[in-house]
């Protein structure tokens, strides 16, 4: 993709110049070394010989503003390449023309910023895109690029900041992203152990967004160290009902909140609701693996062969099942085979028998041309 922009850009030097109102007849010697320049520019492109291309680009005396959008293609192309270096060069010369118009010196800024952000070097990206705030054109593009420092700098306060000021213009819901700053700032209190902050941080994130169940997972926390347990409890069961994804984070705070209040028989039933509820077999993984360490209720020990026979489940759930039966001790464990058999054979089912070597993708049925990558003769059984 990137060798195609790059061939691209030859024809952006060209229309630009032709834009220019410059024509490419030999009646003068200025005009005849324009097109001469030209075609020995794109020849060191093509030749992968972009060093030299980049000295007849940069030492050239004059730049208009069409010869600009050029200059500012060919950094891009280089950042899009991972060529940062020559990408600052790029854009680092073109800053410095005094040709530029106002608009093409707001990009060229945003350019250059873009250009330190790849090369790891936020200080000076900040200090661009900073400026570029105080401007009037491109602020949101400055905004969005802030908002990326910050990200990976981790301070949430000015990512909080510069992103409230996004939100007049911004279709997109911020609200939800700024609860998660206010939620990573709660998260850092709570690993100094300032709860009260962790807590403030909190009333803050659900101002800008009350829905986020992060924020629940949060209070969760909060409550369970303050050994409030009763609430915790309810929380973090709370949270596993309307987010099935986030029990295996939840997992080991949710029994411990359940055992302080002593009501740990009764979880792996409310977990089994929400296994049934969402048909999530990690949902499923979790509840055995608690039936194993507390022993299994009738609920479990009832439903659960059902399941093996009907169910498509994973190979973590079916080995949890066999587990949780194996410490039963029951005498007549050999009739668990059979359920086993249904259950790998419902789990083998749903798994793609054939595999192309050469990419790697999977497929149900054999084919002797590779979807995927196109290659023959690769699709080899899994
Ligand atoms: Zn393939």
């Amino acid at each position: 993709m990137n060798e195609l922009l790059f061939l691209l850009l030859p024809l952006a030097f060209y229309s630009g110049w032709k834009a220019s109102g410059k024509n490419l007849t030999f009646g003068s010697t200025e005009k005849r070394q324009l097109p001469d320049n030209f075609v020995k520019g794109v020849n060191y492109l093509l030749n992968e010989e972009p060093d030299k291309a980049l000295d007849l680009f940069l030492n050239r005396p004059e730049i208009d503003e069409y010869t600009a959008e050029t200059y500012l293609l060919l950094g891009n192309l280089f950042r899009n390449r991972g060529e940062v270096d020559r990408a600052l060069s790029v854009h680092q010369n073109l800053i410095g023309r005094a040709s530029l118009n106002r608009d093409q010196k707001t990009t060229t800024m945003l350019a250059l910023g873009k250009d330190f952000l790849a090369a790891g070097m936020m200080d000076r990206a900040e200090q661009v895109f900073t400026e570029l705030l105080q401007g009037e054109n491109k602020t949101e593009d400055a905004r969005e690029a802030l908002r990326t420092i910050y990200e990976q700098t981790q301070e949430w306060s000015k990512a909080i900041s510069v992103t409230e000021a996004s939100k007049p213009q911004s279709a997109g819901n911020l609200s939800a992203l700024i609860a998660n700053y206010y939620c990573e700032l709660a998260d850092a209190s709570l690993i100094t152990g300032h709860i009260q902050h962790a807590n403030e941080m909190l009333n803050m994130a659900r101002e800008s967004y009350a829905d986020s169940i992060r924020i629940e997972v949060i209070a969760a926390r909060i409550h369970a160290l303050q050994e409030e347990y009763q609430h915790s409890s309810l929380l973090f069961l709370s949270v596993a009902q309307k987010a099935p994804r986030l029990l295996g984070i939840i997992y080991q705070p949710l029994i411990e909140s359940y055992q302080q209040v002593g009501k740990l028989d009764q979880l792996q039933d409310e977990l089994f609701d929400i296994y049934i509820k969402y048909s999530d077999v990690k949902v499923l993984e979790y509840t055995l693996r608690l039936a194993i360490q507390t022993g299994p209720s009738e609920n479990i020990l009832q439903q659960l062969p059902k399941l093996m026979e009907s169910k498509q489940l994973n190979i973590r759930s079916i080995c949890q099942a066999v587990n949780l039966y194996c410490k039963l001790e029951d005498p007549e464990s050999t009739k668990i085979l059979p359920l086993i058999q249904s259950a790998l054979t419902n789990h083998l089912s749903s798994q793609p028998g054939f595999q192309c070597r050469h990419c790697g993708y999977k497929m149900h049925d054999f084919l002797w041309r590779c979807p995927a990558c196109n290659y023959w003769d690769e699709v080899t059984n899994v």
